[in-house]
């Protein structure tokens, strides 16, 4: 349920509406759009509280939304929010690019690849240090010596740094390296790590979890907003169908479907969505026109020795182009790239 305040409410008015929201053992969350107080509550709203709610004079109406996601939905918040990170602006007209290697390999490669993507325009440095392979076998990223390479390329760049988090306990820890938690597909649904980077105050980019609806999806979203942190991303990173040419079935569709369930900025991962660097240009470029918020994209110097994904990650020639190639699609649709 959506407590809308009257626009002339002032601070005491809106601590009256709070305290009995509390006192009858509801938790809420409090929005400010175009000078009005919007407070979601959270919980099972009983008739009667709703009523009392609407009764109080600076109250100017109380909404039920329909969804089961709630303060995810538009119903909600009607404008797109728009999330800040270090001057960056993420669901603004300028879509943002987020690149950078699968995973953190090493200093002096992670500073070159931050230096590079500085040059070419990228908004957000990603990498991955702590890294959710299939096999054990794999390499399992670098843990805390890649969040301090990645730190250090931030500050190096001035670029706010994005990487993954996979366990509740990672979160205090990488706070301080990172500027944006990645929650990756198959911790879509890792509730308790949800949990834990809804109590944080920064960004968090969900990823869709491959077998998740987007009811699902936003639902996951929903934990993350219900702890208090706002600053959700959504990202479509491709859901797994039965088609096998490629590595998922990348769901644009789900662009304009969350467009018109949520406020929240929605990204395209047209490498993780494909699972080969031949895709990734034409789906980043289709991405952009059906109206996504920005793309993260893997990039690497060397892809054919990458110690991840090397086979969906582009090199910088190819990504320059990709850079280029983008903005007059963005203009085509009115946004910038
Ligand atoms: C990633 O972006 O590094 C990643 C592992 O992606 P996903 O969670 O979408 O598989
Ligand atoms: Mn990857």
């Amino acid at each position: 349920m959506i407590v809308v305040m009257a626009s002339r409410a002032q601070e005491q008015d809106l601590k009256r509406v709070i305290d009995i929201i509390t006192e009858k053992g509801y938790k809420h969350s409090l929005y400010h759009d175009k000078n009005q107080y919007i407070i979601g509550v959270i919980g099972d709203v009983k008739g009667q509280d709703k009523q009392q709610l609407e009764a109080c004079d600076e109250v100017e109406k109380v909404v039920t939304v329909t969804h089961p996601f709630k303060l995810a939905s538009r119903e909600f918040f009607q404008d797109t929010t728009v999330i800040n990170v270090k001057g960056i602006a993420i669901g603004g007209s300028k879509m943002v690019v987020m690149a950078g290697p699968c995973a953190v390999e090493g200093r002096d490669i992670t500073l070159d690849i931050a230096k590079r993507m500085k040059e070419l325009g990228v908004s957000v440095l990603r990498g991955g240090a702590f890294k959710p392979r299939t096999s054990p076998y794999s390499f399992q990223g670098l843990g805390r010596e890649g969040l301090d390479y990645l730190k250090e390329a931030g500050d190096l760049t001035g670029l706010p740094v994005i990487s993954e988090v996979l366990s509740p306990e990672d979160v205090e820890m990488a706070y301080e390296f990172i500027d944006i938690f990645q929650i990756g597909s198959r911790n879509a649904q890792n509730f308790s790590l949800l949990r834990e980077v809804g109590g944080t105050d920064k960004p968090v980019m969900l990823k869709r979890g491959m077998m998740n609806t987007i009811e699902e999806w936003l639902m996951s979203a929903e934990y993350i907003l219900s702890e208090g942190n706002s600053k959700v991303i959504l990202c479509e990173r491709g859901i797994r169908t039965f088609e096998k040419y490629t590595r998922n079935t990348l769901d644009l569709s789900a662009v304009p479907v969350i467009k018109r369930l949520s406020h929240l900025p929605i990204m395209v991962d047209p490498s993780h969505g494909t699972g080969h660097w031949r895709l990734v240009a034409p789906m980043a470029k289709a991405a952009v026109a059906a109206g996504c918020d920005g793309l993260i994209v893997e990039v690497h110097p060397d892809p054919e020795n990458a110690l991840s994904d090397g086979q969906q990650s582009l090199n910088y020639e190819k990504f320059e182009s990709l850079m280029e190639e983008l903005k007059p699609v963005a203009r085509a649709v009115g946004r910038s790239i």
